[in-house]
């Protein structure tokens, strides 16, 4: 069946694969709705936007992005709030930054408000697979890359936007091991850090393996230049509680602007808790670790939200971070951001966007 909505041709699924997915027992970025939202860009201009059924698609082995990387992507995700109504979270802040990621990588922009109602549409086509429970939500996932058959470097003139969703639950279960690295680097002054792109994260899977065989969960990057200053951690941004106060690394350029960071420094802050954006160094940390003054500390993402961090290394000193009991502001912050997510406190930000 075809329907034309405003905007977007849809083609629905005959064959829906809900009635065969088991829902509660879920792998995170295993499992895919029905649908998926497709857009070719050509000729200086995005055609034709329609929704069809999510399956393998073709390219040339040419292709562009193969070889050079030329390539962005985004994650969100929609929430069911308690009395079922479905709500994407901060969407306008995800589409923004997908087209500076856009700019930084020569990619064209794609219209903000066609965005927007790609999302809604899919969302609304595909909300039945969003699993029910506390932790669960529908992952969302648009990405763009260079489709030009050719293999010159140079900016692709032809691109593809696609966005598809999963159904997700909790990312990580366990608090985790980080480790300091102070050898390898994940972005450089005047670098690609900032952008969501793919090459950073393929960069970064040889020092995450090296950790890994270490025993480290994830990586606490520092800054590419000196290793005094810390960034962010594995795929997620870094806070710190010393003292009761939450530092964070200022966005120098280097950092992702991730949502859920500028989500939990506005709740905070609010709070009347005391937030610090700013450089931080390694060395800070280690010694409000010595001292016992670093009380928590946690990585923020959209996937886990908060991550809360076990044990933090930095050389062949391990410091296990307290208990649960000091991870206070991290509860109560992310409770508020839960919260509101849900529904079930007012939305004083206007964060949620309404889908059904
Ligand atoms: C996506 C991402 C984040 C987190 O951003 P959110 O908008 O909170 O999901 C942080 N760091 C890196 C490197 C990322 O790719």
């Amino acid at each position: 069946m075809i329907t034309t909505g405003q905007k977007i041709a849809t083609q629905r699924t005959e064959r829906s694969r809900l009635a065969d997915t088991d829902l509660d027992n879920i792998k995170f970025g295993r499992v895919f709705s029905d649908h998926m939202f497709l857009m070719e860009y050509a000729d200086g201009e995005w055609r034709t936007p329609s929704i069809v059924p999510f399956a393998d698609m073709r390219m040339s082995p040419a292709a562009l992005v193969l070889h050079y990387s030329q390539t962005i992507f985004e994650g969100l995700k929609a929430y069911r709030s308690e009395d079922g109504r479905v709500n994407l979270f901060r969407p306008q802040a995800n589409i923004q930054r997908m087209n500076r990621s856009a700019d930084r990588m020569c990619m064209p922009n794609i219209p903000e408000d066609l965005f927007l109602e790609a999302l809604i549409e899919l969302v609304k086509l595909d909300k039945e697979w969003i699993p029910k429970g506390e932790d669960a939500a529908l992952y969302i996932r648009p990405f763009m890359f260079a489709s030009d058959e050719y293999i010159g470097v140079r900016p692709s003139d032809g691109y593809r936007f696609i966005i598809f969703t999963c159904p997700v639950r909790a990312y990580y279960n366990d608090a985790v091991r980080v480790k300091v690295e102070t050898e390898y680097s994940r972005a450089f002054p005047g670098g690609t850090g900032e952008a969501k792109c793919g090459g950073n994260y393929a960069g970064g899977l040889y020092p995450a393996m090296k950790g890994a065989q270490q025993g480290y969960h994830q990586l606490v990057w520092t800054d590419g230049l000196s290793h005094k200053y810390i960034e962010e951690s594995g795929t997620m941004n870094i806070f710190f509680n010393i003292d009761g106060t939450l530092i964070t690394p200022a966005l120098d350029g280097t950092i992702l602007r991730g949502v859920t960071r500028d989500s939990i420094i506005r709740i905070a802050r609010d709070e009347g808790v005391k937030v610090e954006e700013r450089q931080v160094s390694v060395e800070e940390i280690l010694i409000a670790a010595r001292n016992g003054r670093l009380r928590a500390a946690y990585g923020a993402g959209t996937a886990a939200t908060i991550a809360h961090i076990a044990s933090i290394a930095f050389g062949d000193e391990v410091f296990s971070l307290p208990n649960v009991e000091d991870r206070k502001i991290a509860n109560l912050v992310g409770g508020k951001l839960d919260d509101i997510r849900r529904g079930r406190i007012a939305d004083p930000y206007g964060w949620m966007v309404p889908v059904v």
